[in-house]
């Protein structure tokens, strides 16, 4: 089998990637090594309304299942900030759903898929997956949080330690929330070196998690007990999750000769709220877009080089500022208590233009 472009995951970024070089006429490939496509669920599952619009997808009861106009901040002394985010609506998903729009939008453009088959390296001529190769010319490594492509081929995605956010969540229902608004918990009462979170879902039901950046004693699912003691003891777990977030900067180059690495995989995580769908989406336009070039407009494989360019134009600066944040609040209880007072005396026309950047 030869293809122009194989994309190693079915995830957010691989998705998009794929319907771009598809759409240039690319012959493409996304093989997974899921069976099935967005489960197990491995996320809180918000993002900002504005995000699915953008890249041409029409809003679906299937897979958007609320819509939240204000976020809350609550610190450990209990000091409350309720910012109103309008126009920009944060939006609850179904996940699973969601992944099966985007994987739907990229076969509609004729990208081929191939599950519950592991890519195990990569060779002079395209993927290894035990003793089968797929040829390709390009490469898109969209192998998610523990990636080994890009290091294969030499990337540094690997990082320091200690940066990767180790989260846990329930799926409560039976518990008191408010479906108009996305709270955020900072601070050690509720999760040290990180944070707590709140997203409704439904009248009574909500995404109800803990990330943390620090080593605890009883791991984020210990924190996620004690939080959820704390908040909702009434509450009813309809479903548990854990998971890792990249919490770092992107390696300097996410390119070497025909790969190119995209989403988590290449560490393209806001680094203090952990959402990386949106920053998935926009990388893997990117990447599908050039590989689609390099495959069709004969273009040389140099040109890959470009991806660096175009995604650091477009995510570096706002990562960049999301890291310093997460230095600066995640660690300190007094820290956060003077962003705390800061939002509340902030005019409304910034605090919306933060929200928003926080949101990506
Ligand atoms: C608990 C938790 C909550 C989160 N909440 C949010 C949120 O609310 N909002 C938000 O924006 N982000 C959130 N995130 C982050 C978000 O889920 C990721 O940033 C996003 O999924 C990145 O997409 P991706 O396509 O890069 O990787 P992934 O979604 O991880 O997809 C990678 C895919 O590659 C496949 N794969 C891996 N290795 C191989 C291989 N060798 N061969 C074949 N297939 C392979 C995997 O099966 C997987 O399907 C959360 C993450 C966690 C863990």
């Amino acid at each position: 089998m030869v293809y122009d472009v194989v994309v190693v995951g079915a995830g957010p970024a691989g998705c998009v990637a794929a319907r771009y070089a598809a759409e240039k006429g690319a012959s493409t490939i996304i093989i997974d090594r899921k069976r099935e496509i967005g489960k197990p669920v491995r996320c809180a599952e918000v993002v900002a309304g504005t995000l699915p619009s953008s890249f041409g997808m029409k809003n679906s009861s299937e897979w958007l299942v609320n819509e939240a106009h204000y976020f809350n901040f609550v610190s450990s002394k209990g000091r409350v900030v309720k910012i109103k985010t309008s126009p920009y609506v944060g939006y609850v998903l179904n996940r699973d759903a969601f992944e099966k729009e985007l994987l739907w939008m990229a076969a509609d453009q004729g990208a081929e898929l191939l599950l519950g088959k592991t890519v195990t390296g990569i060779d002079s001529k395209g993927v290894v997956m035990g003793d089968e190769t797929i040829e390709t010319k390009t490469i898109i490594a969209a192998d998610g949080v523990d990636s080994r492509i890009g290091r294969l081929a030499g990337i540094k995605t690997r990082g320091k330690l200690g940066v990767l956010g180790s989260c846990a969540q329930h799926t409560l229902v039976n518990i008191d929330v408010d479906p108009d608004c996305l709270e955020f918990y900072l601070g050690s009462k509720f999760a040290e070196g990180g944070y707590g979170w709140v997203f409704p879902k439904n009248k009574g039901e909500a995404n109800v998690g803990v990330g943390i950046l620090r080593p605890h004693s009883q791991g984020a699912y210990g924190v996620l007990e004690k939080f959820v003691r704390q908040k909702f003891p009434s509450g009813r777990s309809i479903r548990f999750l854990s998971g890792c977030v990249p919490s770092t900067l992107p390696p300097n180059e996410c390119v070497s000769k025909n790969v190119v690495v995209i989403g988590d995989a290449a560490r393209q995580v806001n680094p203090f709220t952990g959402a990386g769908i949106a920053n998935a989406f926009v990388a893997g336009k990117i990447a599908g877009e050039i590989a689609g070039d390099v495959a069709v407009k004969g273009r040389p494989l140099t040109h890959l080089k470009e991806y660096d360019r175009l995604w650091k134009a477009s995510l570096e600066r706002k990562l960049k500022k999301s890291y310093k944040l997460r230095n600066r609040l995640l660690f300190s209880d007094r820290n956060i208590e003077m962003f705390c007072i800061f939002l509340n005396i902030l005019p409304a026309f910034l605090i919306r233009r933060l929200a928003k950047r926080l949101h990506y």
